[in-house]
């Protein structure tokens, strides 16, 4: 795979784990849990953004704070991903587009959920390769995709176990 960014590394394709007890993270207790590497903090069984603002709150001041690593960039760190959306037979000249677009989706879902990560981007053989912390997030960058151009079909498959990794074909009907 030729990666795109810099800071997405060469991917794992043997075992990519289903972190169905992402949202559930041990040890979160009473107080919070910030992420080292993104900081993002766990609080009351679910991630938020801003911790430094959250703390400064006088209410806040006293939880306990302990810190570790989020479970999407334990995930990212591992090369693991929950989805992948491969998008085929891209017209050359919509190739930046398309991958503008889908690091513009993955900012914004990062915004509405801490957990919803872009894992990597890049090509695999003339495919574009779309690889996500979220099967949900997949399924709706390959929505986005197709309302996004014309002549786009989608198809959604999910891989069996022991992957579980949901992968959305999109594909361009015309070059
Ligand atoms: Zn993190």
């Amino acid at each position: 795979m030729a990666e795109i960014k810099k800071t997405a590394k060469r991917l794992n394709f043997k075992n990519p784990r289903l972190r169905r007890d992402a949202h559930e993270f041990p040890g979160g207790g009473k107080g919070l849990v910030i992420c080292e590497k993104c900081d993002i903090f766990y609080y009351q069984k679910s991630w938020h953004h801003n911790a430094d603002a959250f703390i400064a709150k006088r209410e806040n001041k006293d939880l306990p704070v302990k810190f570790a690593v989020c479970p999407a960039c334990q995930m990212i760190k591992n090369r693991q991903y929950e989805g992948e959306v491969i998008i085929r037979n891209v017209p050359e000249k919509l190739k930046n587009e398309v991958i503008n677009l889908a690091n513009a989706y993955c900012d914004r879902a990062f915004l509405k959920d801490p957990l919803d990560r872009l894992a990597a981007i890049g090509f695999v053989g003339s495919d574009i390769s779309v690889r996500v912390t979220e099967n949900q997030l997949a399924n709706k960058l390959g929505k986005k995709i197709k309302d996004a151009f014309n002549k786009v079909k989608t198809k959604t498959s999910f891989q069996k176990s022991p992957g579980d990794v949901a992968r959305v074909i999109v594909e361009f009907l015309e070059k």
